[in-house]
């Protein structure tokens, strides 16, 4: 299935012009022990429904940034840079449960 992804740089672009880089996962802070490595590095929640995620837009700005998308529907809900606030950030990118059909 295609659909729109909102570069916070470039705007609305297919989705294949992305690199999906895996859900947003808090790094382990202090002193972690292997397996709480271990599992920030290796396991995922596999959410159906709506997370945080990293995309990288290979095809444009070749930027990383953020996006929050429901993994059911594709809908993109917002997409903003790393470190930006979650909500009100100005330069943020929102789009309407814009779909393309291949
Ligand atoms: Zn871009």
């Amino acid at each position: 299935m295609s659909f729109l992804m909102p570069c916070p740089n470039c705007g609305p672009r297919g989705v294949y012009e992305f690199r999906y880089g895996g859900e947003m996962n808090p790094r382990p802070e202090g002193a972690p022990s292997t397996e709480e490595w271990a599992s920030y590095l290796y396991l995922k929640e596999n959410r159906a429904g709506v997370q945080e995620e990293w995309w990288f837009h290979r095809s444009g700005c070749r930027r990383w940034f953020k996006a929050r998308r429901d993994t059911v529907s594709n809908r993109v809900e917002r997409t903003y840079w790393a470190g930006a606030p979650r909500t009100g950030e100005p330069e943020e990118q929102a789009v309407q449960g814009q779909s393309v059909e291949p």
